[in-house]
């Protein structure tokens, strides 16, 4: 458990405030984050990258809430974007479009037409077609389009299968082998400007290694560029820095910027980073309260009112969040699966954990912040969770819990 959620007493704090008082006060499932944890992680990095020209562009996609957005931007981060919605919502979050870089295989032409229209960093371009619709789209509109050439540098990332995107095999990037090509295509056309080079090479990386392994080659290729006239202002090695959230041990934000500047070493161009889930995973929890204790032949079932459409992450990746009651009492412990309301089989948070419990009490699902409600959907027609965050002993509704009628307001019945 991180310093920002805390028992004192018998009562998981966050902060400064019980988590049991904002459940009675905001109801359940409610996602839970802590300001002085989102901002002690975007120092680290900020910290760690001082004395070197940098960028760091949060990963939208990780943790989207607006309220997340304006704090980074505050801090004088810059955005990760893969959609034209999360440009307008970092827009709308008083994020700079000029410290905004915008990744993702299949942009189209209105995304590409906002993009230009607010003047972004930079275009991640990861294919040939794509470089020429870029080049038509800002032709027609008279405009300059910055780019950087997403390469696949073809390194595992020894990460989950779904969140590994720089092998030969991934969608991503454009394939190592091609980039040089590619880049001489680029900077022969009229519209387009080479700024820079990006990989990124998977999520929830917990060694260094292979990130070393993928600069080293993105390194190489920016030489070949050199020697051809080409020369680029950044180099933008991605995000990808795993989080602990069972017994991982992934190096620590310092370590891991430390060996991306020993890589860089002796090199005049800026570097971008687009870390995303180490700078919200552990600043967040799930609030969900246990409706029913099932106690079945084979399995006990803690039922909670949270489910894999509020937090996806186990049923898609089999993946592990710790659970704590947020009120530490004196039952029985037992062998629980916790599983949601939904039905699907696929619909649990957490296979056998030892817990002490009884129906009603509201449990804390642990690094919930990173990829929580940003994939949550309104599946089995379940409004979406309530979004508090916390600063210090102040409480703040940063998305109301959606409610019911708004899932089909825009839905028609035809005669
Ligand atoms: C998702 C993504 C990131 C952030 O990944 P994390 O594992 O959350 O740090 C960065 N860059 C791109 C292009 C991405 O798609």
């Amino acid at each position: 458990m991180s310093e920002y959620f805390k028992y004192r007493d018998d009562t998981l704090h966050v902060e400064k405030v019980s988590l049991t008082d904002i459940a009675q006060r905001f109801g359940t499932p409610c996602y839970v984050y802590s300001r002085a944890a989102l901002t002690d992680a975007y120092r680290q990095f900020a910290e760690a990258l001082q004395g070197r020209e940098h960028l760091i562009c949060y990963a939208v996609k990780a943790n989207p809430n607006l309220a997340i957005l304006n704090l980074f931007a505050k801090l004088g981060a810059g955005f990760d974007i893969v959609s034209g919605g999360e440009l307008q919502r970092v827009l709308a979050a008083g994020g700079a479009a000029n410290k905004v870089v915008f990744s993702g295989v299949g942009k189209s032409e209105a995304e590409m037409r906002l993009a230009l229209s607010v003047g972004i960093r930079c275009f991640n371009v990861e294919s040939a077609p794509e470089l020429d619709r870029l080049n038509e789209v800002a032709g027609s509109m008279g405009m300059i389009a910055p780019i950087s050439l997403r390469v696949n540098p073809d390194v595992d990332a020894k990460t989950h299968p779904y969140i590994s995107t720089g092998l030969k095999q991934n969608k991503f990037g454009v394939a190592y082998t091609e980039a040089l090509g590619l880049y001489r295509k680029a900077a022969a056309m009229p519209y387009l400007r080479v700024t820079g080079i990006d990989c990124h090479i998977g999520s929830q990386l917990t060694e260094v290694s292979p990130f070393i392994a993928a600069a080293e080659k993105v390194l190489a290729l920016v030489d070949q560029l050199k020697v051809e006239g080409i020369v680029l202002e950044h180099i933008d090695l991605g995000g990808g820095l795993g989080i602990c959230y069972d017994d991982e041990t992934p190096p620590v934000i310092a370590e891991y910027a430390e060996a991306l500047l020993q890589a860089l070493h002796g090199r005049s161009e800026s570097l971008i980073v687009e870390p995303g889930r180490v700078l919200v995973g552990n600043a967040g929890i799930l609030l969900t309260r246990i409706e029913y204790l099932k106690h079945g032949e084979e399995k006990n079932f803690a039922i909670v009112d949270a489910a894999m459409n509020d937090l996806m992450r186990p049923a898609l990746y089999d993946a592990f969040h710790a659970i704590h009651p947020v009120q530490k009492n004196e039952s029985t412990v037992q062998v629980y699966e916790v599983v949601g309301p939904i039905c699907e089989t696929g619909d649990f948070i957490a296979h056998g954990r030892e817990m002490a419990v009884v129906q009603g009490d509201v449990l804390a699902v642990m690094s919930a912040g990173a990829y929580g409600m940003s994939m949550s959907s309104n599946y089995n027609t379940r409004p979406r969770a309530a979004e508090v965050m916390v600063d210090g002993e102040h409480v703040h509704l940063v998305r109301e819990r959606e409610k019911t009628e708004q899932l089909y307001a825009s839905e028609k019945i035809i005669d």
